[in-house]
């Protein structure tokens, strides 16, 4: 799963190089509004909002609060200062994808795209939303250490959705200030 791009078209001042790995939220707080369209069959509304819960739960040790906005008919692709998550049919070879928005170290917006076709159990969203919630944070590199939930092959194949001690570590490093 190849889950972060840089938006740069939308923010022409930024270098086309991307160096910087590192964004945050500026208030420490990160809220995340649901758009229900196109949501398959087998996953309810709830399910996704629980998935939205139990990521906030597990990334709170870093020091940013996770916040459900509450329903959206807002569209994922746009740089709004409004983040949505939601659902979509074309996401080629991608369970999810996060596309998250900055300027210089300021996060401006990340919407989470769901992939309708791929996501059909509640354990794969909850998993899936937890690794995006890591995206949308600020960790926008994938880890290469086994027990991560930010390493894009390990976290689905053992089941992983809550952060190591090395993510939330990555991540509080970040929000510490
Ligand atoms: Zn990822």
């Amino acid at each position: 799963m190849k889950l972060f791009i840089f938006a740069l078209a939308l923010l022409g001042s930024l270098p086309a190089s991307a160096a910087e790995d590192y964004a945050v939220w500026q208030d420490k707080r990160f809220v995340i509004a649901y758009n229900p369209n196109g949501r398959p069959e087998g996953i309810s509304d709830t399910e996704v909002i629980d998935a939205l819960v139990h990521a906030a739960a597990v990334w709170s040790p870093c020091g940013v609060q996770v916040v459900f906005g509450g329903f959206t008919g807002q569209s994922l692709d746009r740089l709004d200062g409004r983040n949505v998550i939601g659902w979509q049919a074309e996401l080629p070879g991608l369970m999810a994808l996060t596309l998250p928005q900055y300027l210089r170290r300021i996060l401006l917006d990340a919407d989470i795209r769901l992939n309708r076709g791929l996501i059909r159990d509640r354990d794969t969203l909850r998993r899936v939303v937890a690794h995006e919630m890591g995206h949308a944070l600020g960790l926008f590199n994938h880890s290469g250490e086994p027990d991560s939930l930010m390493n894009e092959r390990q976290f689905q194949a053992r089941g992983i959705d809550t952060p190591s001690k090395a993510d939330l570590a990555l991540c509080q490093a970040r929000y510490r200030w």
